[in-house]
């Protein structure tokens, strides 16, 4: 797989085949990927989905020293407006005290760009965003209008390259090309790829100097050496807390491991380090295949991408996928079976509180699947309903292992509240876990809510397997709350949508 010598990568739907709509059970789900019969699909009736553009900023948004321009009308990107106070949150956890902080542009085109073109007002931004700022990066959102009328992002970039110190980022991230938004991960990607971690940028391995011994030299590149061995590039996520970082690199430096945490909260020169480590390994291959691969391929950076250690099952999965790359097995059973005692011992009386609870799960299809596993077999609860914002082949692994009753159904939707809606108010589970946008409709049924993740909770590793189990027993504990807003909210679908299917406009290819 090499994209890079094209301007934007191909959506999700083109490169992977992925799904964004179906309605049936995990038996059906997984027959049908793993004998590629799985559509990408469609539906007859639609309510709004994601933009691509918006999770582009799931990344680039995170990246310090640098700054955003919105090429399009100025409500695309006006979703950061919320944003600034959760930025500095989660940047001042990583130590980026000293960043720009969440910096955006638009180019506000109008009906005159619509007609004459909108290039000039992006060359014009970005010069002054430069003057102003001198961001170390400057990452473009082509948004649709752009797309539409066919200003050349990528010539405006490169015809400034030579009068900006910063480095500009081309992202085509049109919300209309692509029904998956996880594309935007791609997008990203494909940028840092191309304008950050280009060949002239070498990173600063030691070298011989004049000033020391020969030996001293020889030593300095052989300690050099060795941590480089024992390297991994850690793919984070922007969900992903500063709590769930230090779990997971306490993990790994017990097993002796190094970690260079990237790509979200990373400053952009320290992108140039991934080419050296030993391995990547992802926690998500939703958002990271496109770049693990390209960094194989260009760099010769092998990669594991397997699970997300997320519950004891996949979190033991994880560490010894990790273990047998560098041929420590034994060491990694030693810590596992140490961490897992421990756990299971500390959950004893929360899951007597738990067991037999009916949970519902709405995420992302990696983070839907491994929570689902974590919920029945470390907290004993049933799993009655799971969703999954698009489905690929990556999914399979986990949802291989979920309980395969034709009773519980698996939804593929981003978004489309009335076909969740629908769901919960036959399945009525005790608990739903789901993202902060689909939470409400979940709370508007009556139903407690557990946000999936959160900035500034734990949810990975063993930490996060316990912390999670301490908020839901927690949350179960009373949920008047939830059964008196059931009371005085309303939902805005007619009756005689709950006697239909919940699946009725899913359309199969
Ligand atoms: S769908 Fe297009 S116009 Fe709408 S926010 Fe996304 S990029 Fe902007």
């Amino acid at each position: 797989m090499n994209y890079l010598t094209k301007n934007a990568p191909p959506t999700r739907e083109d490169r992977l085949g992925a799904c964004c709509a179906f309605g049936g059970s995990a038996c059906e789900l997984l027959d049908k990927s793993k004998s590629n019969c799985l559509g990408t699909n469609g539906r007859a009736f639609a309510q709004s989905t994601g933009c691509q553009m918006m999770l582009s900023l799931a990344i680039a948004g995170t990246i310090p020293e640098s700054v955003i321009v919105f090429h399009g009308p100025v409500g695309c990107g006006s979703c950061l407006l919320s944003s600034p106070g959760i930025s500095k949150q989660n940047q001042l956890a990583r130590g980026n005290a000293d960043t720009l902080g969440q910096v955006w542009f638009s180019t506000n085109l109008s009906e005159q760009e619509v007609v004459n073109g909108g290039e000039t007002k992006l060359e014009a931004t970005i010069l002054e965003v430069d003057r102003r700022f001198r961001p170390q990066a400057i990452f473009v959102a082509g948004t649709c209008v752009p797309a539409v009328i066919g200003d050349d992002i990528d010539s405006v970039a490169s015809n400034l390259k030579d009068q900006v110190m910063a480095k500009i980022l081309p992202m085509h991230c049109a919300g209309f090309k692509t029904k998956i938004i996880a594309t935007a991960y791609d997008v990203v990607y494909h940028a840092i790829l191309r304008y950050l971690m280009t060949e002239e940028e070498e990173y600063t391995k030691p070298l011989f100097e004049n000033n020391i011994t020969l030996l001293e030299n020889r030593l300095k590149i052989f300690e050099y050496e060795e941590r480089r061995k024992r390297t991994i590039n850690l793919l984070n996520v922007a969900s992903m807390s500063r709590v769930d970082e230090t779990e997971l690199v306490r993990l790994l430096n017990a097993l002796d491991l190094e970690v260079n945490i990237m790509p979200c909260f990373s400053p952009p020169d320290s992108f140039i380090k991934a080419k050296d480590a030993a391995v990547s390994v992802s926690i998500c291959a939703t958002h990271d295949d496109y770049f693990v691969e390209h960094l194989k391929e260009l760099y010769g950076v092998p990669y594991i991408l397997n699970t997300i250690p997320i519950g004891i099952d996949n979190t033991r999965k994880w560490l010894l996928d990790i273990a047998d790359f560098f041929n420590i097995r034994e060491t990694a059973l030693l810590l596992i079976k140490g961490e897992e005692r421990d756990l299971k011992a500390a959950l004893a009386p929360i899951r007597k509180n738990l067991e037999k609870k009916t949970a519902f799960v709405c995420a992302g299809e990696i983070r839907a699947g491994s929570t689902a596993i974590l919920l029945e077999n470390d907290l004993g609860m049933e799993i009655v309903g799971v969703r999954a914002y698009h489905y690929d082949k990556f999914g399979d692994v986990l949802f291989d292992t979920l309980p395969r009753k034709e009773s519980m159904p698996i939804n593929v939707a981003s978004s489309q509240p009335f076909e969740q809606v629908n769901m919960l108010k036959r399945i009525k589970p005790d608990v739903y876990l789901g993202h902060a946008g689909g939470n409400v409709w979940a709370a508007k049924c009556g139903i407690p809510v557990l946000p999936i993740f959160g900035p500034s909770n734990s949810y990975l590793g063993y930490k996060g397997t316990f912390e999670l189990a301490t908020r839901l027993e927690r949350l179960l504990q009373n949920p008047t709350y939830y059964k008196t807003l059931a009371q005085t909210a309303s939902q805005p679908y007619h009756e005689s949508w709950y006697e239909q299917d919940a699946f009725t406009y899913i359309r199969e290819d």
